[in-house]
């Protein structure tokens, strides 16, 4: 244990520094930063979560709150600092008619699994479930329902949250706003949350789930921008990729059986052809996790994946996703390879950490490039590529998600 820590004040859970936790805490899924800390907290409430952030704010040592690592560029890694893991903190504490009150370190499928038996949801959720709720409100959390309800931060009710200067305090709207404020898309450096209060819909037992095909990205941007102007569905997102050989440009728009808020009809769209399904709730939000053992067994899954993420003006989003497409395929991608896009309509997001560009409609677009393991070179031209998608973006007045504040 170094020395600094030998003052540290006795905490319930365990302030850890052998390698395997160090290393543990130096990797991400990006896995192309590795900082090495010099201590995990491993806390058993949030008193310790405070104790730990007075004793760094002391000693001028970097105190990071870490949840699932999913994210790509070192956001919850603290060189020679302090990790904490936040996966100790994750039970739900309760469920009520609009709301859920859960730890941060709860993942979003644990919130669901306590929800949806009561018929209720987040009316925002990422594609994928696994992150933390703790991890999504520290950079705002998009997901194909935000074109109708913001960001997951917008969906908020209260925050618990351990201030830098090792404070445990509440904040809301109403209820030291600043704080409040500086943390919903605060990439947890202005503070830990420990514990949030959620707002909570109506969930449908089934969705109508179609794919569009169309032949350009520009027919992609046009019809999502009309899909997301006329609420017609409650779930928009656009994907490119390439399969068989063959380009993909693909809108998905899916309407909640039970509980849709729009006509779920195609009028006026432009797309070539559709395909249509019914699925269960549960089973469209949870339909990534059978990608993850395919990536697995690609050896694509504990592999670098430099990832970018952008927010792009409506009127450039066309131009961005085209200089992606040329890409894609095998070199800057890999086989399992894809871009995402997400309208964002910027009048239903309040978050005022979460940068947008000056524009009625914003695509979150996601560049996601899988990398094999030991091809350093691979990761150097993915890297370039990123960069040359920032620059697009940024000219365009775009701004960055997900990178360090
Ligand atoms: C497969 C995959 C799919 C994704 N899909 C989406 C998507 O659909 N929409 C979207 O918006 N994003 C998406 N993301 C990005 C993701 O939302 C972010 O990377 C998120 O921060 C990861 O959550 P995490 O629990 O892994 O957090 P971590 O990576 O552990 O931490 C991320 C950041 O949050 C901070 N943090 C963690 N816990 C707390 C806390 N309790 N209090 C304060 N700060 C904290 C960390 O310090 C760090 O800055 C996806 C990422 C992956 C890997």
């Amino acid at each position: 244990m170094p020395q600094v820590f030998d003052t540290m004040p006795e905490l319930t859970g365990t302030l850890d520094t052998d390698e395997d936790s160090l290393r543990w805490a130096a990797r991400d899924y990006g896995d192309v930063v590795h900082h090495l800390p010099s201590a995990v907290l491993r806390p058993a409430n949030a008193a310790d979560i405070r104790t730990a952030v007075g004793f760094a704010q002391q000693h001028g040592l970097r105190i990071v709150p870490r949840g699932q690592g999913h994210s790509t560029g070192g956001q919850a890694q603290a060189l020679g600092g302090v990790v904490v893991d936040m996966n100790q903190l994750s039970a739900i504490h309760e469920v009520g008619p609009d709301h859920v009150v859960v730890d941060a370190g709860a993942r979003w499928s644990d919130v669901l699994r306590a929800t949806l038996p009561r018929g209720l949801t987040p009316p925002v959720l990422t594609d994928y479930l696994e992150l933390t709720v703790g991890g999504t409100l520290s950079v705002g959390g998009l997901g194909g329902a935000s074109h109708q309800h913001g960001a997951q931060t917008d969906n908020v009710i209260e925050l618990e949250v351990v201030t830098p200067d090792g404070t445990l305090t509440s904040c809301s709207p109403s209820n030291n706003q600043d704080v409040f404020d500086a943390v919903r898309a605060g990439r947890g450096r202005n503070g830990i949350v420990t514990r949030a209060r959620l707002r909570l819909v109506p969930a449908p037992q089934t969705v109508r789930w179609h794919r569009l095909s169309y032949d350009t990205v520009e027919q992609l941007i046009e019809d999502q921008q009309r899909l997301v102007v006329t609420d017609t569905f409650d779930y928009v997102e656009g994907q490119l990729k390439v399969r068989d050989g063959e380009h993909v440009v693909e809108l998905e728009a899916v309407s909640f059986v039970e509980t849709a808020s729009g006509t779920g009809r195609f009028d006026g769209l432009i797309f070539s052809e559709v395909e249509s399904e019914i699925a269960g709730y549960w089973d469209f939000l949870n339909r990534l996790a059978a990608g993850e053992p395919l990536l697995r067994d690609a050896g694509l899954w504990d592999s670098p994946h430099p990832w970018c993420n952008l927010l792009v003006p409506g009127e450039s989003a066309a131009q961005v996703l085209g200089q992606i497409e040329k890409e894609l395929g095998a070199e800057l991608y890999s086989d399992f390879g894809l871009a995402l896009a997400y309208p964002v309509r910027t009048d239903r997001i309040a978050t005022p950490l979460l940068a947008l560009p000056n524009h009625d409609i914003a695509f979150l677009v996601a560049a996601l490039r899988y990398a094999p393991a030991d091809e350093p070179e691979t990761v150097n031209a993915m890297q370039r590529a990123n960069d040359s998608l920032v620059a697009s973006t940024l000219r365009a007045g775009g701004t960055l998600y997900l990178d360090p504040l």
